[in-house]
């Protein structure tokens, strides 16, 4: 009698902000999972997304992108969680951006160098970059570390995702489902919806008010209207200060309006459902030198 063999692996995706980690993730999993923005530290939470098959399960992390000068608590404690990846991962991916000079990271090649499993450099946004410069590139990095596998991708435009997906299912142990199988995240649907709320903020507000603003969902109420599946969400956004709450309000409520507008929508499109979203905003000082604080936002254990 034979069994059936199952294999399965954690996959750590590692790299400045900005190379495009979230939107490989994203790649990988194919919804929009992670949240992506042109702006930098987006992704504040090591986060997982899941791709199974029948006889195999990849987990992918998302990390925060590595701040070389932490200046608060908040970002000694993202720097933590992204080196830490190296210490429980079957494979690695290393991240990085054609545009983005070499700029001696040397806690990370280090780290890259030490590294028991596979490590992967991936050459993101290649439709960004002339094929001279990749090549250039490649070489320089293949020169610090020594890599098992180097891929080029563009993860925008989906290129080269398939088979690097191939590979990295090629070299995982045996090992069990760590997770049910038609699971994608290991994050609820309350933290998605927070994330699509400070993606607006992002895309909304400019220089340091996203920075500053933590979005907590109060209440997700599942009810029903004429016969429909039908959500009542009430949210909370945290700032650092009262002219922040002001600009975030805007000219007779003019931004908040808009940014509630814009959430609804997307949160509809994810939940699939109408939905009705309330927003709040109260003022936090200092919240992200708090250990109190970043505890009940997630960011400490
Ligand atoms: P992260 O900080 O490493 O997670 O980076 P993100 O995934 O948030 O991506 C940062 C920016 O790069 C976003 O504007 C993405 O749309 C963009 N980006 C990511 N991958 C590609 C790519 O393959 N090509 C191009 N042109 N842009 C990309
Ligand atoms: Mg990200």
């Amino acid at each position: 009698m034979s069994e059936e063999k199952h294999y399965s692996g954690f996959i750590n995706i590692i790299g400045k902000p900005n190379v495009g980690k979230s939107t490989l993730l994203n790649a990988f999993v194919g919804e929009k999972m992670a949240i992506i923005s042109h702006k930098p530290q987006t992704t504040r939470h090591r986060f997982f997304g899941i791709v199974s098959g029948d006889d195999f399960q990849l987990i992918f992390s998302d990390t925060p992108g590595l701040i070389m000068d932490p200046h608060y608590k908040m970002q000694e404690v993202m720097n933590d969680a992204a080196l830490s990846v190296f210490e429980d991962a079957d494979c690695v991916l290393f991240v990085i951006d054609p545009s983005n000079e070499y700029s001696g990271d040397e806690k990370v090649i280090q780290k890259l160098k030490n590294a028991e499993c596979p490590k992967f450099l991936i050459v993101n946004k290649i439709d960004t970059a002339e094929q001279d410069h990749l090549k250039a590139l490649e070489a320089e990095w293949r020169a610090l570390v020594d890599f098992d596998q180097v891929h080029h991708i563009s993860a925008k435009e989906g290129l080269g995702i398939p088979y690097l997906l191939e590979q990295i299912r090629a070299l995982i142990p045996e090992g069990p489902a760590y997770y049910p199988k038609d699971q994608i995240s290991n994050k609820s649907t309350r933290f998605f919806i927070s994330e699509i709320v400070r993606e607006k903020i992002l895309h909304l507000y400019q220089q340091e008010i996203p920075y500053s603003a933590e979005v907590i969902i109060e209440e997700f109420n599942e009810t029903e209207k004429r016969g429909a599946p039908f959500v009542i969400i009430k949210a909370v956004i945290f700032v650092m200060r009262k002219t922040q709450k002001g600009i975030m309000i805007g000219h007779q409520g003019s931004m908040i309006k808009k940014l509630g507008i814009e959430s609804r929508k997307d949160i509809e499109k994810f939940l699939d459902c109408r939905v009705h979203l309330e927003l709040f905003i109260k003022v936090k000082e200092k919240w992200r030198d708090d250990d109190r604080l970043l505890k009940s936002f997630g960011y400490l254990q």
